[in-house]
């Protein structure tokens, strides 16, 4: 399996993935988008709220809200020593104090723990003259599978790696470097040539446009382009290495449980 990065910041990954089967890809791609855990705000104690919102929406919104995750830090609420009934290791608390007239924004919760925030400024609620908001939201760990609010990826998906053939008897015409909207051909050597495979959209205009069929647009087998984005709950180099752990987990536990059963 090799891994060739295209593109790579703190919240977005694009790589090419080759010698891999697709079901590979999407395992990886599942386990980012439902089975990493993430904190989320889960209930919401509201002390005062004279804004326009109901309590019920203001604590949908809450939930929404990306929080930075050390997993390292929390436990899952079912997995931790205090039976899920909440402790220190398995949630954090988060106020919010607002009046307006203003925008309030989710920035502005105050953390029992430094190194829970939530990622991006995210505003909650506009707020009129004199009206007020004061809470306390219980964020917990959890995963994509119970509830979207706890998915740490988002926009990951993959497609499939172009292949693209022009055959020697290709004549230079060049009617298919014009055709492409990508870009994808030039003429090089009195011959039609691929310069950046990754770039074609397979939309197959160049195959229509050359009459003797001299080029042919296919996929490889065994690679695809792969794209994933992180809420900002961690980086997303984080969370694909914990997808990919987490695949090698499953595998592992499977294999034993066979071997059980073969026993
Ligand atoms: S592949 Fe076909 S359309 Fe493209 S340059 Fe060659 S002959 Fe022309
Ligand atoms: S399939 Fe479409 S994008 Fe790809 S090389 Fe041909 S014309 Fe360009
Ligand atoms: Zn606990």
């Amino acid at each position: 399996m090799n891994v060739e990065i295209v593109e790579l910041d703190d919240r977005k990954a694009k790589f090419v993935l080759s010698g891999a089967t697709h079901a590979f890809a999407n395992s990886l791609r599942r386990g980012m988008l439902a089975e990493i855990p993430t904190l989320a705000i889960d209930y919401v104690n509201i002390y005062n709220n004279t804004s326009v919102l109901f309590d019920e929406q203001l604590a949908l919104r809450l939930g929404l809200i990306p929080l930075k995750t050390d997993l390292d830090s929390y436990v899952l609420p079912s997995d931790c020593g205090c039976g899920g009934e909440g402790c220190p290791q398995c949630q954090v608390s988060l106020t919010l104090s607002v009046e307006g007239p203003k925008m309030a924004y989710s920035t502005e919760m105050v953390s029992a723990d430094p190194a829970v925030t939530p990622a991006d400024a995210v505003p909650i609620i506009k707020l009129a003259e004199g009206q007020k908001i004061s809470l306390e939201a219980v964020a917990r760990l959890g995963t994509g599978h119970d509830h979207a609010k706890w998915q740490a990826g988002v926009a990951c998906g993959y497609k499939n790696m172009p292949h693209i053939t022009v055959l020697e008897e290709c004549d230079a015409c060049g009617m298919c470097v014009d055709a492409c909207p990508r870009g994808v051909l030039v003429i090089t050597d009195n011959v039609a040539k691929a310069v950046d495979e990754r770039a074609c959209s397979l939309c197959r205009l160049c195959e229509s446009v050359c009459e003797l069929n001299w080029i042919k647009v296919d996929t490889y087998p065994d690679s695809v382009i792969f794209t994933a984005e992180s809420d900002g709950s961690m980086p997303i180099t984080e969370l694909i290495i914990r997808s990919a752990d987490n695949i090698k987990e499953r595998a592992t536990a499977l294999d034993e449980y066979l071997g059980i059963i073969d026993a």
